[in-house]
């Protein structure tokens, strides 16, 4: 059984390029993620380019619109989770819990009133930030070096407000300490990695992942090739274990699980999607850790926060 706090899916789905219902080409649908042992997957709202300026309250609109359209069609399958009783219920019951989150605080377009918007639609985790400059601080590809700015404060007060989960991948540095300062709840990075073992900018300093672990917070393990080892081509499955084992030796096992990135990234040779990850928990106990170890990391750390944030 396991959580994954990241995927693109949905934008392969507004498309209407693919279902999430029907077994298909890409990292994952509802009947391989069934095989593998979801318990839930936290499906994230992203808005492109060509949307960012003008339509990107639009945009996201249409990608829930997309998820409640599918878990409708699922016969029950997908269960959307807005609470840690709806976690608990899909544990309990069956199928695959389907969280919404929004991947870029463009999303917002600037009103607290969105934000509560989308929360009473489902929404329950905001990247706060993607790679690029918004409303709410600079992401890692547009870093001018500030912080979050006076809106972006203001949302995580909100979002704290709200139970809504704050999410700092893509965050800058000086963006990321801010929240670390602001936000009264754990604090997560959906779907990051370890700089000490690949300088990738997206990935996160010891310190950064040390100050996750004293928020209670998870750090979800990106398995883009190029987030897990400085040699993209050389990136395996066994490179998940080694970001695994460096946060446990950082900042504990509490504060680690998986935030895939699937149907938004290049993936390691050795993989192909949700298929994988029984052979990535097996690794795991292959590797030394005991049965409550790969609990904790598979699913039951990401139920804490759940359970802390949301209620
Ligand atoms: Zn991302």
């Amino acid at each position: 059984m396991y959580i994954d706090f990241h995927c693109d899916s949905l934008m392969g789905v507004v498309n209407g390029d693919r279902r999430l219902i029907e077994r298909g080409e890409g990292h994952l649908d509802l009947p391989r993620l069934k095989e593998a042992g979801a318990l839930m997957q936290v499906f994230a709202c992203f808005v492109d380019d060509e949307y960012v300026k003008k339509e990107a309250a639009n945009r996201t609109l249409a990608m829930i619109d997309s998820f409640y359209k599918e878990a409708g069609n699922s016969g029950g399958l997908l269960r959307p989770v807005l609470s840690y009783d709806d976690l608990a219920a899909v544990k309990a019951g069956g199928g695959v819990g389907g969280m919404l989150s929004i991947e870029g605080g463009e999303s917002l377009e600037g009103s607290l009133y969105i934000l509560r918007s989308f929360y009473r639609l489902g929404v329950r985790a905001i990247t706060l930030t993607w790679s690029r400059r918004n409303e709410l601080g600079d992401g890692v590809g547009e870093d001018s070096g500030s912080g979050l700015t006076e809106f972006g404060r203001n949302v995580v007060k909100e979002m704290n407000r709200l139970g809504m989960i704050v999410d700092v991948s893509h965050l800058n540095e000086k963006g990321f300490w801010d929240v670390i300062d602001a936000c009264g709840a754990p604090v997560i990075a959906s779907h990051s990695d370890c700089k000490a073992l690949c300088s990738n900018k997206r990935n996160l300093t010891d310190e950064q992942i040390r100050a996750i672990a004293d928020a209670d917070g998870v750090i979800g393990i990106n398995f883009y090739a190029g987030f897990l080892n400085d040699d993209e081509g050389q990136a395996g499955m066994q490179d998940i274990v080694r970001h695994i084992d460096h946060i446990a030796d950082v900042a504990g096992i509490d504060h680690v699980g998986f935030g895939s990135d699937f149907d938004g990234c290049h993936l390691p040779g050795d993989m192909s999607g949700a298929e994988n990850m029984p052979a990535i928990l097996h690794s795991l106990l292959d590797n030394g850790y005991g049965k409550d170890d790969v609990d904790k990391i598979s699913y039951k750390n990401w139920e804490r926060v759940i359970k802390r944030v949301l209620g």
